[in-house]
């Protein structure tokens, strides 16, 4: 077989996508691999992105693939350790523990974003520093099209340009992929590369998160402190959808590790108005009597909330074209183009499947090239076939499976309550016949998302079905 092809790949975005790749590309044998990221580091802090994933067994296939699902682990809080504590306004507090729903399924482990790119950059650093390399502080700005072939130019941060001609790009950079768009601009009159939005009512949500320090104090008395490995829900005392507020604090494992407060409200409440960091300082201290506010929040970290911009959650989106080709790669002329993770797939975070899907992607196009040894004219458009309607699929299951979490409505919230229960219950009654919700089938990562929303539809229409069989009763008993 002719291996010279398995070469000069060029990967835009250092992501959990773009590192991802490059280390399943170097497995399997490509060399001269490059991953342009333009952050400064691979655990660059940044308060505004400083999430959680929760990876699961569909992005555990990659891990396991790459062998690292061990370290994964040991960085990581594992969802059957997952402890809530609930604080109320009053101070009163009520501890729970997720319940697991499906004891067969494997178990999936919590760590920040910034723990999991430093890990696999790690991997690389420690056994891929021969095959791949990794220019930080590094931008892509421009991809040109010559002939068969596509030139890309990167600007470092002290404004030196590089170009380079790659056999493979990965567009790995994210919602606002500059890969994605420069095939958008090149596919003249198709619209395959433009993103199809479809609306969520958790999509426009905005969001800051506010760094607390890794053991801060729960109330005045010595030793009362959080526990890193605790998630918590802090509730304020104001009410009403303006002004309540709630803090959302996800487990880390490290005790070390600064602890971040989410705060995810629509874009009209009061705490998106206030300008100065005094009427932020007052607004948080009216809001949460019951914490020891003075010793968790520093003057600067109210400064910095302050001036921070923060985030909008995205609308829930997809392309439907997830490759190019120009010439011939395999031998060594031309140019293919992958998109991977959210350059093609983006959504708010309500399923936690972000950080999965874009694993998931990867593990499903290494799986494609080793059928097809590596040729990529051959395994890119096998890869879209396969992949395209599930990333359909996912987007359709974001919209319906949990937008109400957010406390942005309470009765929408229970309705998504009552409808999640029942399913449970005539899932457990008569399994035959009724499927679990999609919330819950997510979980399992050996059904495609395409095999989820079948079968979460299927239920759809049978309880529909039964609810316009016992409307029709109702209506014929009140007549006779
Ligand atoms: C507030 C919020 C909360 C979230 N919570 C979760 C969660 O709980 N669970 C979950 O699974 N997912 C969550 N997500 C989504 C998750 O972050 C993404 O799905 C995941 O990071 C996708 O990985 P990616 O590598 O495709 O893209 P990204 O993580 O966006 O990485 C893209 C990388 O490309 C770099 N880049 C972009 N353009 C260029 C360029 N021109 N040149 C060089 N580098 C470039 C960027 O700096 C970045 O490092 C959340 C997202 C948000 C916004």
């Amino acid at each position: 077989m002719n291996q010279s092809y398995k070469k000069s790949v060029v990967i835009i975005g250092g992501g959990p996508a773009g590192l991802g790749t490059a280390l399943m590309l170097a497995k399997r044998g490509w060399q001269d691999i490059t991953v342009i990221e333009q952050r400064p580091s691979a655990d660059y802090y940044e308060p505004d992105k400083s999430f959680s994933y929760q990876i699961d067994g569909r992005g555990q296939k990659l891990t396991d693939f790459l062998e690292i699902t061990s370290k994964l682990a040991d960085l990581s809080v594992p969802n059957t350790d997952f402890y809530f504590t609930l604080i109320q306004k009053d101070g009163t507090r009520k501890t729970t523990k997720l319940p697991i729903a499906d004891s067969k399924r494997k178990t999936a482990y919590w760590l920040p974003r910034a723990s999991f790119v430093q890990l696999l950059y790690q991997e690389i650093q420690q056994h891929w520093q021969d095959t791949i390399q990794i220019l930080f502080n590094t931008e892509c700005v421009e991809i040109q099209q010559i002939r068969e072939n596509l030139k890309i130019i990167t600007q470092s941060q002290a404004q030196e340009k590089q170009t380079w001609i790659p056999t493979l790009i990965v567009g790995g950079d994210g919602l606002n992929s500059i890969v994605r768009q420069t095939l958008h601009q090149m596919s003249d009159q198709s619209n395959s590369f433009e993103m199809q939005k479809f609306p969520s009512p958790s999509s426009g949500l905005k969001y800051k998160v506010l760094t607390l320090p890794p053991q801060f104090p729960l109330s005045e008395q010595e030793g009362d402190v959080a526990q890193s490995t605790m998630a918590y829900g802090i509730r304020s005392s104001f009410k009403g959808r303006k002004k309540a507020i709630s803090l959302g604090l996800l487990p880390f494992k490290n005790p070390h590790t600064p602890r971040t407060a989410n705060i995810i409200t629509y874009p009209d409440h009061q705490i998106w108005q206030l300008e100065t960091k005094e009427e932020v300082k007052q607004f948080f201290k009216q809001a949460f009597p019951q914490l020891p506010l003075e010793k968790i929040i520093s003057t600067e970290e109210i400064a910095r909330f302050t001036s921070s911009g923060g985030g909008t959650f995205p609308i829930p989106q997809y392309c439907s074209g997830l490759y190019q080709i120009w010439g011939k790669p395999e031998n060594n002329q031309g140019t293919a183009v992958i998109l991977l993770g959210d350059a093609v797939h983006c959504f708010p975070p309500d399923i936690g499947q972000g950080v999965n899907s874009a694993l998931e992607d990867i593990y499903i196009f290494q799986e494609i090239l080793a059928e097809t040894q590596d040729n990529l004219s051959q395994a890119l458009p096998r890869y879209q076939n396969l992949r395209q309607p599930d990333i359909k699929a996912l987007i359709r299951l974001v919209q319906i499976s949990y937008p109400w979490q957010y406390n942005q409505d309470t009765l929408r919230k229970r309705l998504w309550s009552i409808n999640f229960f029942l399913r449970l219950l005539l899932n457990r009654l008569l399994p035959f016949l009724f499927n679990p919700h999609s919330f819950l089938l997510i979980q399992n990562h050996e059904l495609s998302y395409s095999e989820i929303l079948d079968k979460s539809n299927r239920t759809t229409q049978v309880l529909s079905m039964l609810g316009g069989l016992a409307i029709l009763t109702l209506l014929l008993k009140l007549l006779n």
